[in-house]
């Protein structure tokens, strides 16, 4: 067997908040193996310019829309504009996100809802649009971005680490769900990347160097090591993995 393991030529994969950082790459990561691409934003112009940019880039056929995760009535539609121009939703990467740093005390209602809303309950709401529709056709992925903060605590994250550490049970209920449908739920837990969401880490040079010092590889991850992760559970090549997490973390985790 060859590298068509890993091809996803004929597959659509829509990157929720795609237009920038983690999801931007892993956007590029799928269509340089061949898969058309749906990208959305909160805002039209973003999603746009970067799904022009992809197509260009690698040939392949894109759609960026707005549409906020936590909308179901957006998000729903977002899949019947997809499937109606692309033919259907194979592969859906739960990639938006955001973080809100301050401790349980300081930390407003409002905001961890917010965090809640966007990072755990976006993913369980884009998941239900495409659900139906892979399982009729008998094969999806659904990958869902998760954290090494879904695996350990880290102080003054309450919101971020409860909505990875929700995401990871999501994925696995839902991988007993549909363990039968032809359709795996695993998640990627990513250690830092230096993308907007980490702008205070990397504007400070103390917190960076703090973050540098728990990582075993003794430096922050690149955006194209995010790639291998991507493409590996989305491919033919990943087709009896499911409920599992895959982490990139330069062995955070491992002490
Ligand atoms: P980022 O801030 O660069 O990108 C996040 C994207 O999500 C942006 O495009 C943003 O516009 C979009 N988004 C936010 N709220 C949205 C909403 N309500 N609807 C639609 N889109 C929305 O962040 P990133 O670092 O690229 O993170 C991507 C994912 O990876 C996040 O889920 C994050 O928690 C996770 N992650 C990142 C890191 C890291 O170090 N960068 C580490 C672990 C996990």
């Amino acid at each position: 067997m060859g590298l068509e393991i890993f091809g996803l030529k004929g597959r659509v994969a829509w990157i929720t908040g795609g237009s920038k950082g983690l999801g931007l790459q892993m956007a590029n990561a799928l269509a340089s193996v061949g898969a058309d691409i749906v990208i959305n934003s909160r805002h039209a112009a973003e999603a746009e310019a970067a799904a022009h940019a992809i197509a260009r880039q690698h040939g392949v056929r894109t759609l960026g829309l707005a549409a906020d995760v936590t909308n179901e009535t957006a998000i729903n539609a977002l899949v019947e504009r997809a499937t109606a121009t692309l033919g259907g939703i194979d592969i859906l990467i739960n990639n938006a996100g955001i973080n809100v740093r301050q401790p349980t005390t300081e930390m407003a209602l409002v905001d961890w809802q917010r965090v809640l809303d966007i990072n755990l309950t976006g993913p369980f709401v884009c998941s239900k649009a495409v659900i139906p529709a892979m399982r009729a056709r008998g094969w999806g992925r659904i990958i869902h971005m998760s954290s090494i903060l879904g695996q350990v605590g880290l102080a003054g994250r309450p919101p971020y680490t409860a909505s990875k550490g929700g995401l990871i049970l999501l994925t696995k209920t839902q991988a007993l769900e549909l363990a039968t449908t032809g359709v795996t739920v695993n998640a990627i837990c990513p250690g830092p990347f230096a993308t907007e969401m980490n702008r205070p880490l990397l504007d400070d040079p103390e917190k960076y160097a703090a973050f540098v010092a728990k990582i075993p590889m003794g430096r922050w991850g690149e955006l194209p090591e995010i790639d291998g992760a991507a493409i590996f559970l989305a491919s033919p090549a990943a087709s009896f993995i499911t409920g599992t997490t895959l982490l990139v973390d330069g062995g955070w985790t491992a002490q």
